[in-house]
């Protein structure tokens, strides 16, 4: 009676861990629509960590958050061999700052909140062991200005290579999903549950019915929302983290697969990540509200790249020269802000704000008393109108779990489909998918078009 049971709507992390969690529950009749290419979003401008957050534990109520996080950790360091690997951390324990005991306490809680997860347990470091395993590090700052510091591991990971990798093992499993075409439009239909969808294309316009409709666009929802003339329950802030990619040559003491990746801090007290990638080296990443702007083609603002050049002038003994910056790149978190008090009529919304919904207030514009930093990276899963859900923020270690949850809703909605395999490796197919088409699993995350 439908033309498909579930139709999603965007190609990030959420969107494709939805279409393969769904894929291999069997469940039939599952498509994908991404208006540009996979994960050419925020998925693929992410600072490359399967991490639990370490300092989300200063926060209470986010305890629960890092512990999930942190079992999927051991999750996808099993099932995803070469796109999660560990990753070892040295984290100085500056002077003036959280003290070294402070540090120690929430490494003892984030080693036991991981458990048998896979990874060694932190460990307090020697001076020889600090410059040993991260020899970029500033050593006039590092003897001089913090009173400790400890190993600590962590994961990384080719965040747009899972994105291609899930959707081809989503193929394989029954799913399908087509780039460059963009749901221009979702109703209610009159007589039954379901959705007339509009999907737009080269090929034209086509309309197709679905049973239900995953809105999995980032911090584009509310914007289709606005545009389907449905009305958004949760209030969005948009927050920009920019990144530099320094050149090998920047480091010269040591190569990168050799190296410690380090938690350090700016002269603000915000942390900030200097992380072996790719044969090169990351730094980020920053806090800035995006206002009444969609996030496509983002770039780090000049005051994003002298926040970074500084952090890394204050850390690191390493040669931050512009002519070693490769590459920047920049993306946006979207942060469900839950705003109570908040609601909105589609009618203004529509008449006032089509033209640009990000200026809308359904986007914050401006973050005046909220604490950005403070602010949970929690998902939201919210059922938008029946039959239509929408996926709110959320962290890209946590998208497997979150997505097996909304499947399993789906699955009882539906009455269709079995358990959910994605924990397993054999529902990613990875043997047969690097025979078949090895190209994908290279990452070239900053030099994808958006
Ligand atoms: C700077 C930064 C650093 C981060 N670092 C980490 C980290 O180290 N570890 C971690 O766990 N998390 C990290 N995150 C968070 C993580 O990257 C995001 O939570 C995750 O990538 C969001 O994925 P998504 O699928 O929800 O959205 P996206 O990846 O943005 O995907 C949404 C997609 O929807 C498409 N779309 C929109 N509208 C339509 C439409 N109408 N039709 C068709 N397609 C549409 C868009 O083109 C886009 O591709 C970071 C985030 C940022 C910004």
């Amino acid at each position: 009676m439908y033309d498909l049971e579930v139709l999603i709507v965007g190609g990030g992390c959420h969107g494709v861990g939805l279409l393969h969690d769904l894929a291999s529950r069997r469940i039939p009749n599952v498509h994908l629509v991404e208006e540009k290419t996979l994960s050419s979003g925020t998925s693929s401008r992410s600072t490359k960590l399967v991490h639990g957050g370490l300092r989300y534990l200063e926060h209470l109520k986010q305890w629960p958050l890092v512990s999930e996080a942190l079992s999927e950790r051991a999750i996808l360091l099993r099932i995803l061999k070469g796109l999660v690997q560990p990753l070892p951390f040295v984290l100085p324990a500056f002077k003036g700052d959280r003290p070294a005991w402070m540090l120690q306490a929430g490494l003892f809680i984030y080693d036991s909140l991981a458990g048998d997860g896979g990874l060694p347990r932190s460990r307090r470091l020697s001076t020889e062991e600090i410059f040993e395993a991260a020899p970029y590090l500033n050593r006039q700052r590092i003897l001089g200005q913090t009173s400790a510091a400890f190993l600590y591991y962590d994961a990384q990971m080719l965040d747009d290579v899972i994105v291609r990798v899930a959707a081809e093992a989503a193929v394989k499993l029954g799913a399908s999903y087509e780039e460059n075409a963009s749901v221009v439009g979702v109703e209610p239909l009159h007589q039954h549950d379901g959705f007339k969808v509009r999907i737009k294309s080269a090929q034209g316009e086509r309309v197709i019915t679905a049973r239900t409709v995953v809105n999995a666009a980032g911090a584009w929802n509310n914007a289709n929302l606005i545009r389907w003339g449905i009305t958004p329950k949760i209030r969005c802030l948009l927050n920009q983290g920019s990144h530099l990619i320094f050149k090998n040559s920047a480091v010269p003491q040591i190569q990168p697969e050799d190296a410690a990746a380090s938690l350090l801090q700016n002269k603000d007290g915000r942390v900030v990540f200097f992380i072996p990638w790719n044969g090169e080296w990351l730094l980020g990443t920053t806090e800035s509200l995006l206002p009444a702007q969609a996030p496509r083609g983002l770039k780090p603002s000049a005051e994003e790249i002298s926040y970074l050049l500084d952090a890394a002038r204050l850390n690191l003994d390493i040669d931050a020269s512009e002519q070693n910056i490769k590459e920047t790149f920049a993306g946006v978190r979207t942060m469900p802000i839950n705003d109570k008090s908040k609601s909105f009529s589609i009618a203004t919304l529509k008449s006032e704000w089509s033209e640009n919904p990000f200026a809308s207030p359904a986007y914050m514009q401006s973050t005046e008393g909220l604490n950005i930093s403070a602010l949970s990276r929690e998902t939201i899963i919210d059922e938008t109108r029946p039959g239509l859900f929408s996926i709110y923020g959320g962290k890209y270690t946590t998208y497997r779990a979150e997505c097996e949850k909304l499947g399993s809703q789906l699955t009882r909605l539906l009455k269709r489909g079995g358990q959910s395999t994605t924990r397993t490796s054999d529902a990613w197919f990875l043997a047969e998918l690097l025979e078949e088409m090895p190209d994908i699993f290279t990452s070239s995350p900053s030099t994808r078009a958006i």
